[in-house]
This record gives structure tokens, sequence and C-alpha cells, in this order.
């Protein structure tokens, strides 16, 4: 082992986390930011999504430290990602990048409480190059993935860490594959996967296809932290079809997918939106959703993504809604 390892290791063992009342024994009663950020930037290179020395407070490693968080810590205590990475400039390993002309209110900043608030004045990280230089490297992110989950998690914690680490890896496959089969690229070839990681790969590839936008209503919003007002709705549901393709999705708010469920919305095989009578029939109905009628639908930016005719069609069949 050479001795800049050593050093990481040591870094990532020892990682600097308050003590608190509020910390349960599987983080060992101290607070699991730090570790749980490091996780899901372990996930990133894993993905070879990091290919410069530059941590950026995207979505994505927002919404890995999520999953890792909330698989671990109770559920009503939530956290921002804005927190462990602000505070991991305290570790000598994590450079915060000062948004040009604040430098010195960055130096001057000791707490953060939000992404806003940090995007404010950090435009990202940098990591010592040894460590960026190590990260490359798939034998030295397992050991310092080993090293953050034993040194910082109880016995109990640790199995789920490791099998949420797994997730992530094989959902981020598993949407690739997605990507891979709307473009022809791959067939049909049956492969098992676990519910929770076609779940994630699902959300992942029609969020992303979508780019976070209700293909019914048009919607677009995404908070600081990452959180996305849409779903991966499926056209045809897995129950009955076990088919995750793309193009059996859509990206639809969490009203829109509601009402795409129930029936009482479709889509024509132009991709005009199509509103049941029962729509019409209820006054309680917001106007907006009978606004829809006839509209063209948002899809992904990329032809070979957009909807399923047959699968448009099998849905209006289902529900009676007649073009
Ligand atoms: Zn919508």
């Amino acid at each position: 082992m050479f001795p800049t390892t050593d050093r990481y290791l040591k870094n990532f063992t020892d990682l600097n986390r308050a003590p608190g009342r509020v910390w349960t024994p599987a983080t060992k009663k101290k607070a699991p930011h730090k570790p749980l950020l490091l996780l899901a930037l372990l996930d990133l290179f894993v993905q070879g999504h990091i290919k410069t020395n530059f941590i950026e407070l995207t979505p994505d490693l927002s919404d890995l430290f999520t999953l890792y968080w909330s698989c671990i810590v109770p559920p009503e205590q939530k956290s921002s990602v804005a927190f462990p990475f602000f505070h991991l400039k305290n570790e000598g390993f994590w450079h915060l990048v000062p948004v040009p002309g604040k430098e010195q209110v960055l130096a001057a900043t000791r707490a953060i409480g939000t992404v806003g608030q940090l995007r404010d004045i950090a435009l990202g990280a940098r990591l010592d190059e040894e460590l960026f230089a190590l990260l490359q490297n798939e034998d030295n992110q397992e050991m310092l993935r080993a090293a953050l989950i034993t040194s910082h998690f109880s016995e109990e914690a640790r199995p789920v860490l490791i099998e949420q680490g797994a997730v992530n890896a094989e959902a981020f496959d598993y949407s690739l594959r997605l990507y891979e089969k709307a473009h022809g690229k791959i067939g049909d070839k049956e492969e098992k996967y676990k519910p929770a990681v076609r779940d994630q790969g699902f959300r992942r590839a029609i969020v992303h296809a979508y780019d976070h936008r209700c293909a019914l209503c048009g919607i677009r919003m995404v908070t600081p932290d990452g959180h996305t007002v849409v779903d991966a709705a499926h056209i045809v549901p897995w129950s009955e079809s076990h088919n995750d393709d793309i193009t059996n999705g859509m990206a639809l708010c969490r009203l829109c997918h509601w009402t795409f469920d129930e029936g009482m919305i479709g889509v024509r095989n132009d991709y005009t939106v199509i509103t049941s009578p029962l729509l019409v029939r209820n006054s309680n109905v917001p106007g907006f959703l009978l606004n829809l009628a006839d509209r063209p639908i948002i899809g992904p930016q990329e032809y070979d993504l957009w909807p399923a005719r047959e699968a448009l069609a099998r849905h209006r069949r289902k529900f009676r809604l007649r073009s």
C-alpha cells in the first residue's frame, strides 16, 4: 500500500462528525452527513461521471446522498446535501471553489443553510490531486467505501449501506441499458433485476429523457436540492406489461400522473392530449386539466424515446378514451 493511500484512508476514517442526541446508534450517535456524501461521490466515480477534478453540486449527487440518507436516518429527520458539501472543507482534502468575487465571503462563512446559499458563494469543490488520482482506480474506490462504512456506521447499518451502493450501481447500468435499447443497440434479452434496481433505473432514465418536465402539462420544477416535481410513470403498468422501456414511460407531475393512471386523460397517436368526459362532468376539476385537451404533449428531445403508439392505444382502450 502506498503512503498516499494510507493518508486518505485515515482521512476518510477520521472524519470529524458532530455528536448529538438526535443521532441513532446506526450512525454511532454522530452526524452522518459527511460519510454519506462521500459514499454518493464514490458512486459518481464508479459511474464515470467525474472526469475532471471538479465536483459540482448536481441533482445526481443530491439524489444519491438522499438515497443513502433515507436508508439510515429516521424519516422525520431531513437534511440537505449542502451541509456536508460545505463542511467537508475542514477535512483538508476538500477545497471549495469560490464564485469569482466571493472569495472573502466564502472564507468568512461558518455555516450554510441551503443549496441556494452555497451556490451563491461556491461553484463546487476540488479534491486533493492525489486523492482525485486515487479515485480513478476501482480497487481504491472500494477500499475507501469500505473504510467509510466500517468507521462511521454500526454493524447492523453496514449491510444496508452496502446494498444501497450495489443498487445505485445496478440502477445506473439499468438506465443505460434502457437508453441503448431505445436506440436499438441491444435487443429484448430478458434479464432479472431486483425491483429496487428497476424502479430507480427506470425513474432515472425517464426523468433524464424528459429533463424533469411533465409531458402533459409542461410543468418543470427542480428544487435546489435536486428534488423534482415529476414521477416516472408507466403508460402500460409494469404489473401488466413487465416493460420498463423508455417508450413505455412518461415523466408526469403528481397530478397528471394520478389523472393519467385513473384514465381521465390520455394521449392520441398524433401525440395530442385527450380528456375523458368524466373530467367535463366533474365541476370540481381545476380548469387547467381541461385546457390540456388537444394540446401536443412535450416529449423527449430524441424522437426514439417518445411514447410507443401501441402503449398509448392500449391505455386509451383500457379507459375507453375515444380519439
Ligand atoms: Zn403535469
